[in-house]
């Protein structure tokens, strides 16, 4: 099945420059950035430039380039929160939704680096 990229999505418009951000860290091929509603002391999101919907889009579709451009731009963002343990942090957790079964909200492939805090177990059952 092909992907359908939305180019009206709100990260689009982040990456067009059509409305702000508070950027962490940029390089040639991914954004990071602060969420607007984080859920914890540390939330940061990194996107890739292109138009990918989901992380299986990005994997089945990147170029290598954007591939590992993307790993390393989520690596520097960890140090970046001083959450990694090179940077002397207690850890943090890296989560990407896909698709509706996720809650997806932003069809636009992105992952949360999330720290600061204890974080719990991985999942939380919905009620
Ligand atoms: P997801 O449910 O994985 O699609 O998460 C989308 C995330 O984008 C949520 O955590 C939102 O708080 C965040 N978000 C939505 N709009 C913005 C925005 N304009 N700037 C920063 N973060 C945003």
């Amino acid at each position: 099945m092909a992907y359908a990229y939305d180019p009206q999505n709100i990260f689009a418009k982040i990456l067009r420059g059509e409305i702000p951000c508070t950027k962490v860290h940029e390089t040639p091929h991914s954004l990071a950035f602060h969420d607007i509603n984080p859920q914890a002391p540390h939330h940061v999101l990194v996107i890739p430039k292109g138009p990918y919907v989901t992380f299986d889009h990005f994997a089945a579709e990147a170029s290598d380039a954007e591939l590992a451009d993307f790993t390393r731009a989520v690596g520097r963002v960890a140090e970046l929160t001083g959450c990694a343990e090179a940077a002397g942090g207690a850890g943090w957790r890296l989560l990407s939704n896909a698709g509706a079964d996720a809650h997806q909200e932003v069809p636009h492939m992105h992952v949360h680096v999330c720290g600061g805090r204890f974080l719990g177990r991985m999942l939380n059952v919905p009620e």
